[in-house]
């Protein structure tokens, strides 16, 4: 049979029964199935059904290291608006040509070696068997999830037959991917070899299995109904729903659907579980979970792929790193370096604080964990794609922690650091003190970074001998799941130097994000108003169960009080203190932090704030004694229901995003949305605080505003607001037009 060389595909024969399809998607890195791939592969089957003679065939990849990605996400954006009568019918045509591949009159192998994820790890799961290369990069999962949607090519139907109905849940739910030897030990992968050997293998399993002929009865058995035991099933079934509401609180009903899918597929036979999941997808397709979930991807890939830096400019290299402050934020900046393999130098004015935080530092690069063990962090979504994920230090490095990380005594011990972090306490006298020091001790070629939440970094480099050096670099807490970094330009930072910190925030695996100088840059600034309203609310009545509890209904992870004992009374108050006096007119000083402070209800690293703390508990409990201490400042006037809360928490937030933009501190939409998300965790379900915005639409939210016009200028629309309402636009609108951009749902 003739060789077929078609844009997707090659077909070859290895052997002459033995045919190898090797995929290899033009003009990228990666391999994706989108239509086209699809449509050739249904061609070369076709070839393949009239040649009775072969016996076997190999999917393999022409891309080392990437077997398939899975379906092509933009051609998935651009269809996003079709009717469901075309997105099933899309859905049935692709199962059937997948299907294929456990109906032919040969034996299908899949050769995995690398990335196999979503539709790719769908193909591999219709071959009769699966041999995966043992590189380190090889990865299998199901990211459908991300994007509020199900591995609708039978995923769901497939891999609970292979490898058990729970951890089928667990890796298409929650998107846990599994590496060869995970895959060997659930039976997933029947053989592992080294890279080179993939073909080979391959070739030798479909020998074996006409040999033995057990791949017929092996279909046969994988076609009908799964035999489970209704009480294990239950026990599976109960811990799947526990860990979903854990790890997505609700707010992802593709994680319930997937679970009432593999239900399913216990019941019915392997068509009949393809049809449902066809139909599910059909149903979620275009939701406004989807929407948004799609609208963070493109987010996500706009910040990674777009320069920040003007072309030309050559960052510097960094091979030691000096941190100033070994408090909580020190503690997680240093131990993120040591992480990547990076020397630390760490300082701080308290010998005591200094050796408190040297063995922390150490147990916080040991410890491992993902932002999904951590239950109020904001989850960020994870990565859908190798293009934007973190690569994990190698195993040897782990060990060389506490060499790499050293005491120093004095600020002369960082002469040799290229790159030197302060986090001291969030004053301006402080810091421009050590500054004034440091720059005695270290070259004019070192640069200097603040993680400073607040203070607006030109006035801190004022007296700075070279204020071209020295940029913000703000951390969010906790550093270890947290992945923004804003990088803040001051008016007097040089290109390089942005360029230097960008460059070394990606070497270290954050997401950096440029912006302009301000007070709050953009993260606090937009946090401010939002926590400054809650403080309100608190000495209008509310309480402080319901004030957190309306920010987490609307997703938010943790509530306005729970995160400011997160963060530190002492900081939260500090960092207020620079919003409001520079922002008078809608941010005023009130009594509660201050109370707070002087009864030493420092929040979490004190054991008591808003909340009283346990060891080794990730939330507070409730804590009647604070109430106590706030009556005198509470005026009563009348009830707050819980949409009023809601209104007035998001609202004046809202309206600080309006300034951000005309005050031109981001670039567009998407850097505030992309903020909100990463440094505060809003809902990536709401696909962005701009983004949830246009689902209401500016006039509604002018309207949304009006009852609160008695409360002061901070609920006044802005002139923003109020033209975008009087032109009928939306703030996605506002987006150079080659971005890509997704309609936002219709209006509830
Ligand atoms: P912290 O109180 O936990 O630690 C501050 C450390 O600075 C202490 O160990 C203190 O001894 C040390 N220090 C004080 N004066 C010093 C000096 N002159 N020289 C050297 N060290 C000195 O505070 P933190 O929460 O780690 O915050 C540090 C900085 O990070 C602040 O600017 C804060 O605004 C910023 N920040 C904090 C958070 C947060 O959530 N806590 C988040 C982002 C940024």
């Amino acid at each position: 049979m003739p060789e077929f060389c078609a844009a997707y595909w090659t077909l070859s024969f290895p052997e002459p029964e033995i045919a190898c399809l090797e995929l290899d998607t033009p003009n990228s890195r990666v391999n994706l199935l989108g239509f086209e791939a699809l449509t050739e592969l249904q061609t070369i089957l076709d070839r393949l059904d009239v040649h009775p003679q072969v016996l076997g065939a190999v999917f393999s990849s022409a891309k080392p290291g990437s077997f398939s990605v899975g379906a092509d996400i933009d051609q998935m954006i651009r269809s996003i608006d079709q009717p469901r009568e075309t997105v099933l019918d899309h859905l049935i045509r692709a199962q059937k040509t997948l299907q294929r591949l456990a109906s032919a009159h040969y034996v299908t192998i899949a050769a995995v070696d690398g990335t196999c994820l979503g539709g790719g790890a769908e193909l591999a799961c219709w071959c009769d068997r699966r041999v995966f290369s043992t590189s380190g990069a090889t990865q299998f999962g199901f990211p459908e999830i991300h994007l509020g949607l199900i591995p609708a090519w039978c995923g769901t139907a497939r891999l609970p037959r292979l490898i058990g109905w729970d951890h089928a849940a667990r890796m298409i739910a929650l998107d846990e991917r599994i590496d060869s030897m995970q895959a060997r030990s659930l039976g997933l992968a029947d053989d592992l070899v080294s890279p080179d050997r993939l073909l080979r293998a391959a070739m030798d399993r479909i020998r074996q299995e006409v040999q033995s002929g057990r791949w017929r009865a092996r279909r046969q058995r994988l076609a009908a109904p799964m035999a489970v035991d209704g009480r294990q099933m239950q026990v599976w079934a109960d811990s799947a729903e526990e860990s979903i509401r854990q790890r997505w609180h609700g707010r992802r009903p593709a994680a319930q659907r997937v679970l009432s899918l593999l239900r399913q597929s216990v019941e019915n036979d392997l068509n009949q579980a393809c049809r449902a999941a066809a139909e599910v997808l059909a149903d979620i397709w275009g939701s406004p979970t989807h929407r948004s979930l799609v609208n963070v991807h493109l987010l996500r890939r706009h910040n990674v792929h777009d320069s920040v830096v003007p072309d030309g400019t050559v960052a510097q290299a960094v091979q030691r790193v000096g941190i100033i402050g070994a408090g909580i934020m020190g503690i997680g900046i240093a131990a993120t370096h040591l992480k990547k393999g990076i020397p630390v130098h760490l300082a701080d004015a308290s010998a005591e604080a200094l050796s408190r935080a040297m063995p922390a530092v150490v147990d916080e690069a040991e410890a491992s964990g993902s932002s999904a063990d951590f239950a109020i962090a904001p989850p960020p979504p994870d990565d859908l794609s190798p293009d934007i994920s973190v690569q994990k230090p190698p195993v040897s490095e782990v060990a060389d922690y506490r060499r790499w990380l050293q005491r120093a005594e004095s600020l002369a011990e960082l002469a040799d650091c290229d790159l030197i972090v302060e986090t001291a306490v969030e004053t301006a006298e402080v810091k421009r003190r050590i500054y004034q020091q440091l720059e005695t001790h270290v070259p004019p070629t070192a640069v200097l970074v603040s993680n400073t939440s607040t203070i607006p970094i030109s006035s801190l480099s004022r007296s700075l001998q070279h204020p071209e050096r020295f940029a913000g670099m703000h951390y969010f807490n906790p550093v270890r799941y947290m992945r923004l970094v804003e990088i803040v330009r001051g008016d007097l930072t040089s290109d390089q130097t942005v360029a230097t910190v960008v460059q070394h925030a990606l070497r270290i695996g954050k997401m950096p994000i440029v912006v302009h100088d301000s007070p709050g840059f953009l993260v606090n600034r937009l946090l401010s108003p939002y926590l400054n309203e809650s403080l309100e609310l608190l000495i209008a009545g509310a309480t402080i169960a319901d004030i957190d509890r309306a920010a987490e209904a609307m997703g938010m992870p943790l509530g306005p009080l729970a995160l400011i004992d997160l963060v530190g009374v002492d900081t939260s108050f500090f960092a207020g203190r620079t919003l409001w006096e520079a922002f008078p007119d809608r941010i005023t000083p009130l009594p509660v932090l201050p109370a707070l402070f002087r009864k030493g209800r420092l929040g979490r690293k004190s054991g008591t704030g808003f909340y009283r703390y346990e060891p080794g508990q990730q939330r507070g409990q409730p804590d009647s004694t604070v109430m106590d201490l706030l009556e005198p400042y509470v005026r009563r006037s009348r009830p707050i229901t819980p949409a009023e809360i809601t209104d007035r928490l998001f609202l004046p937030m809202l309206l600080e995003a309006t300034r951000l933009l005309e005050e031109r501190i981001v670039r567009d939409v998407r850097d505030i949305d992309l903020g909100m998300i990463y440094g505060l965790g809003f809902p990536a379900e709401r696909g962005g605080l701009l983004f949830w915005a246009d689902t209401l639409g500016a006039a509604r939210i002018v309207q949304m505003l009006q009852p609160y016009q008695t409360l002061g200028s901070r609920f006044q629309p802005t002139s923003w607001l109020l033209d975008m309402a009087r032109k009928d636009q939306r703030f996605y609108d506002d987006l150079p037009a080659e971005s890509s951009v997704l309609p936002p749902p219709e209006s509830p």
